[in-house]
């Protein structure tokens, strides 16, 4: 499945590498994914039984970014996400996922991606010095919001 031949395919960054960072939009992300996962082996987090809570609960695991070859394309509302960034560079590098209980950036489940063995938050930086980390439209009300929230425990109004 090639993701550019959705109509919502949209390059935003090229890195010096020449590694690239396409979005698709949620329709087209939820419809990629779940091809992507039709066609081939999948991981224990997007098996059937796990996708199948996911699709009936809209709780549980669902992955945010599919990285092939050189081309990272993610869900459009995680492009601010540096952690999952930093995860689909480390695969574009050619880097495996870490086993399942091991905390780092590289571990499958978005949760778990505290460590950072490779310093690929470092690299991703590096790679893309111009990536401007602006996440979803809604996100400057979520920060208004925890202004608001910080304003009222310290008694400011
Ligand atoms: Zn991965």
């Amino acid at each position: 499945m090639n993701p550019e031949t959705y109509p919502s395919f949209n390059i935003i960054a090229t890195g010096n590498d020449g590694t690239q960072i396409a979005t698709l939009s949620t329709n087209d992300w939820v419809d990629f994914v779940n091809t992507v996962a039709a066609e081939g082996p999948v991981e224990w987090y997007m098996a059937p039984a796990a996708k199948a809570i996911y699709n009936a609960t809209g709780k549980g695991y669902f992955p945010q970014g599919v990285t092939s070859g050189t081309t990272i394309t993610i869900h459009e509302q995680s492009k601010g996400n540096l952690d999952l960034l930093a995860h689909e560079y480390g695969h574009a590098l050619g880097i495996q996922h870490t086993s399942g209980m091991q905390p780092d950036v590289m571990n499958p489940v978005a949760w778990m991606r505290l460590g950072d063995e490779y310093d690929l938050r470092n690299k991703f930086k590096e790679n893309f010095p111009d990536y401007t980390f602006i996440s979803t439209s809604h996100s400057p009300l979520i920060a208004l919001g925890i202004i608001g929230l910080l304003g009222w425990m310290y008694g400011l109004s």
